[in-house]
C-alpha cells in the first residue's frame, strides 16, 4: 500500500528576532508530500526564555513561510527582475567584480553581512571581503545601533560587550535603564525587569519618554534628548561630592581617577538641570541609590549610542558604574542590550572594518600575519570603510560594487534619499535575502537566501551567549545558505578561501582563529545551552560575568567625557525633535515582522506619537493624519496622541516602509564610530486634510 506515513520531529533552535536570544522547537512534518513547518514552541529549560516566546518569537513561521520568498536568483532588466540560474548569475557577477577589482582595486568593493544571518555565515563574510577581495571594506547593521558600545567599552574595560548575564537581573538590588525600552524591544529580557521590580527590586529608568517602566520606576530621570553625558556627569559630582565613590575599587582597578574627578567638579545637579531638564532633587537621589546599593545593574540601548556623542556617551556610563565598583561582580555591570539575533555574533566575526574575528585588531601587523598565514592570502594593511563610508564613497565616485545580505539599508539608515542615490549609483549590487525589500528593489542581482529554520549554525545572543541554530527545514527553490552563494562568488573568482562542507568546520576554523570562542566546538554548545563567551583553555565553561579579577587591559581607564549639543536643535522652522522607536510587534526594518498578520493586525503602518500640548497647538485629534518634515524630506503618516512623550518631542517607530522614518533623520556622525544621529532630528509637522 501507498499510504502516506508523516513522521513528525521537533527540532530545537533560537528565536530569529531579537537579541535575547530565546530558545525555541521548530516542530517539521515529514510526508509525502516534502517537509513543512507544522508548529512553533518555547524550550521549557532555556535559561532565559524559561518556556516563553513574545508574539515576535510565536510569529516565527510567518517570516520563513513568507508566500513571496525569493526561490531563483533574479537579473534586473528594463522590464523588471527575470528568473535566472545559478551558474548565470554567478557569472556574471564574477565578471563585474573582476573588472571593477581591474579598473579600481579592491578599496572599490565591499560587503555587507548580516546581523540576522549565522556567525558561520558572518564569518564567510569578512572572510571573503578579506581573503577573496582583499579588501577589509566590510561592515554590517551595528555600525547604526551598537558601535559605540564596542569602540566605548572596549577603551575603558577592554571588551565591548554585555558585562553580565540576563540572570543577574533576578540578583540586583537596583536596575537602572538606560535609554532603552526593553518591554517592547527585547520583551522577554523585559519581563525579567517587571518581575524583578515585583519582588522588590529598585528600578531607575533614564528616558525622555514615560516608557511603560518608565511608568513603573522608583525614579524616572526624564532627561532631554542627547542630554545622556550632562546626566551621568551630574550624577558622578554628586558622588563625588557626597565622597560615595567605591574607593578600594577605584585604588585596585582603575587609573584616571583624578582626571574624571576634575572634569566634573564644575558641575552638579542643579548646573546639569540646565542641559538634561531632570529635577535636582531626582539626580541627587539616584546618584546616592546608585553608589549605595550592594549591587546595580546598567541595563542601556540605543537612546546612549545613537548620538554624535555615542560613543562619549557609552564611556559616560563606564565612568559611572567604575566609580562606584558597580561591575565584575554578579548583579552588576554595564550592559548594551543588542538588538538583533545575531548583532553580538557578527561583530564577533569581525564584520567590521577595523577588526578581524574577536576583535583582533587589522592595525596590529602580527595579527594581520595570523591571518594571512592561516588564509594563505595577503591581506589588506589598512582599515577598510564602514558601512556609511562605502555610502559617502559612492557619491564620490570612489566605491563601485557591494554584496549585501539580509539588511535593508534603504529603511534602516538616516536620510534615505541620499542612501538610494548611492546605491542607484553602484556599478554592481548584489542582495541577498529571503524576500524582496526596498534595498533588493535597486540591485542588479537578487539571490534566494536561506532562513535561520534552513541552515546549520550559531547566534550568539547579547550576553555573549553562542548557540546552536539547526536546520529543520529544506531552503525554498534554490535557496542557499549565505556562506554557501559567497563560496561561490568566491570560486567564480578562482578563489577555494571559502570552500567548506558544513557549517561545523566553518565554527572549527573560526573559533581556532578567534581567542575568545577557541574553547567552543558544536558537541560543547550542544551539552549546555550554548556557551558564553570567552570560552578557551582558561574558561572552559565560558564565562557569565567579565571583568571579575581582571580587566582585559589590566586596569580599566576613566575617561572623562564632555556634552555634545545635538547636531540639529529644534528651531523657528523645525520646532520639534523627532527621536525613532521600535514596537513590541514588530522588528528592524519589518522584512519578517510584517509577514506575520498577526503582528500587522496589531500595527499596521507608521504612526506619529505626538505630546497632547503639541497636538493641541497643531488642532490635532487622535489619528489625524499629519505631514512629518525635515531637512532632508517628508512623510505622511497618522498622529497618536499621547503623553508618553513630553511637549517638544515626537517619535517615530522606523519599520514602515510606506512611512520610513528615516527619510526625515540626520545624517552627521560620531566621530569615532560614524554612527548616525538617529534619535534626534528637528522637524515641522502639519495637519492634512482628513480623509
Ligand atoms: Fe524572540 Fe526576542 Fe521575543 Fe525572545 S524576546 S521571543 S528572542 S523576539
Amino acid at each position: 500500500h501507498d499510504m502516506d506515513v508523516s513522521t513528525s520531529q521537533a527540532i530545537t533552535t533560537i528565536c530569529p528576532f531579537c537579541g535575547v536570544g530565546c530558545g525555541m522547537t521548530l516542530q517539521v512534518q515529514q510526508s509525502g508530500a516534502g517537509t513543512r513547518l507544522s508548529g512553533i514552541a518555547p524550550q521549557l529549560n532555556h535559561p532565559i526564555s524559561r518556556g516563553q516566546l513574545c508574539a515576535k518569537g510565536w510569529s516565527t513561521p510567518f517570516a520563513i513561510d513568507a508566500a513571496d520568498r525569493i526561490k531563483t536568483p533574479l537579473r534586473r532588466t528594463p522590464g523588471g527582475f527575470q528568473p535566472i540560474s545559478w551558474a548565470e548569475a554567478l557569472k556574471s557577477i564574477g565578471e563585474s567584480i573582476r573588472t571593477i577589482l581591474e579598473e579600481d582595486g579592491p578599496q572599490a568593493l565591499g560587503v555587507i553581512s548580516s546581523a540576522r544571518a549565522t556567525n558561520e555565515d558572518n564569518y564567510a563574510a569578512q572572510k571573503f571581503a578579506r581573503a577573496v577581495l582583499r579588501t577589509n571594506n566590510v561592515d554590517h547593521c551595528a555600525r547604526i545601533c551598537h558601535s559605540p558600545t564596542v569602540a566605548g567599552l572596549k577603551q575603558t574595560l577592554g571588551s565591548g560587550a554585555m558585562t553580565n548575564s540576563a540572570s543577574d537581573i533576578e540578583q540586583t538590588d537596583l536596575i537602572v535603564v538606560f535609554g532603552a525600552d526593553p518591554t517592547e524591544n527585547h520583551s522577554i529580557l523585559g519581563g525579567h525587569i517587571l518581575r524583578a521590580r515585583e519582588q522588590g527590586t529598585r528600578l531607575i529608568v533614564v528616558d525622555p519618554r514615560k516608557t511603560r517602566l518608565a511608568r513603573i520606576a522608583d525614579l524616572h530621570l526624564q532627561l532631554r534628548p542627547g542630554s545622556n553625558i550632562a546626566l551621568v556627569n551630574a550624577l558622578l559630582a554628586e558622588i563625588f561630592a557626597n565622597n560615595w565613590q567605591a574607593d578600594q575599587f577605584l585604588d585596585a582597578r582603575c587609573e584616571g581617577l583624578d582626571a574624571l574627578r576634575k572634569s566634573v567638579a564644575r558641575t552638579d545637579a542643579d548646573a546639569g538641570a540646565e542641559v538634561t531638564g531632570v529635577a535636582p532633587e531626582l539626580v541627587r537621589s539616584a546618584a546616592r541609590e546608585y553608589s549605595q546599593a550592594k549591587k546595580a545593574m546598567i541595563l542601556y540601548g540605543m537612546g546612549v549610542t545613537q548620538y554624535v556623542s555615542g560613543t562619549n556617551n557609552v564611556i559616560a556610563l563606564s565612568n559611572l558604574a567604575l566609580a562606584c565598583g558597580q561591575i565584575g561582580r554578579p548583579g552588576t555591570g554595564v550592559n548594551p542590550l543588542r538588538g538583533q539575533n545575531n548583532v553580538q555574533g557578527a561583530c564577533d566575526m569581525g564584520c567590521l572594518p577595523n577588526v578581524y574575528p574577536g576583535y583582533q585588531a587589522v592595525a596590529e601587523e602580527e595579527i594581520r600575519n595570523k591571518f594571512a598565514r592561516a588564509w594563505q592570502v595577503s591581506v589588506a594593511e589598512h582599515a577598510g570603510l564602514t558601512s556609511l563610508g562605502m555610502t559617502l564613497a559612492t557619491l564620490e565616485d570612489k566605491f563601485r560594487g557591494l554584496i549585501l545580505f539580509g539588511e535593508d539599508p534603504v529603511v534602516t539608515d538616516p536620510d534615505q534619499t541620499r542612501e538610494r542615490r548611492a546605491l542607484d549609483k553602484l556599478d554592481l549590487l548584489v542582495v541577498a535575502e529571503l524576500t524582496m525589500t526596498e534595498t533588493a528593489k535597486q540591485a542588479d542581482f537578487v539571490l534566494p537566501a536561506a532562513s535561520f529554520a534552513e541552515k546549520d549554525g550559531t547566534f550568539t545572543n547579547c550576553e555573549r551567549r553562542v548557540q546552536r541554530v539547526r536546520k529543520a527545514l529544506p531552503p525554498p527553490g534554490e535557496a542557499r545558505a549565505d556562506w554557501q552563494w559567497l563560496g561561490d562568488i568566491a570560486r567564480e573568482l578562482g578563489s577555494d578561501a571559502l570552500d567548506w562542507e558544513s557549517a561545523e568546520e566553518i565554527f572549527d576554523e573560526l573559533a581556532a582563529l578567534t581567542p575568545i570562542y577557541s574553547g567552543m566546538t558544536y558537541a560543547g554548545l550542544d551539552r549546555e545551552h550554548g556557551l558564553q563567551w570567552p570560552c578557551n583553555k582558561e574558561a572552559p565553561q565560558g564565562t557569565a560575568i567579565l571583568h571579575s579579577d581582571r580587566f582585559p587591559i589590566g586596569r580599566a581607564r576613566l575617561i572623562p567625557v564632555h556634552h555634545v549639543e545635538i547636531d540639529e536643535p529644534a528651531d523657528d522652522e523645525f520646532p520639534l525633535v523627532l527621536t525613532t522607536n521600535r514596537l513590541h510587534f514588530h522588528y528592524g526594518c519589518g522584512s519578517m515582522s510584517r509577514k506575520s498578520p498577526l503582528l500587522e493586525r496589531e500595527t499596521p503602518d507608521g504612526i506619529l506619537f505626538i505630546n497632547s500640548f503639541d497636538a493641541h497647538n497643531l488642532s490635532l485629534s487622535q489619528h489625524s493624519p499629519v505631514k512629518v518634515s525635515s531637512r532632508r524630506g517628508f512623510i505622511e503618516t497618522r498622529a497618536i496622541i499621547s503623553d508618553e512623550v513630553p511637549a517638544g518631542l515626537v517619535t517615530m517607530p522606523y519599520h514602515f516602509r510606506e512611512a520610513p522614518s528615516n527619510r526625515l533623520t540626520n545624517n552627521a556622525m560620531d566621530p569615532v564610530t560614524k554612527m548616525p544621529e538617529l534619535k534626534a532630528c528637528a522637524v515641522r509637522v502639519e495637519p492634512l486634510p482628513a480623509d
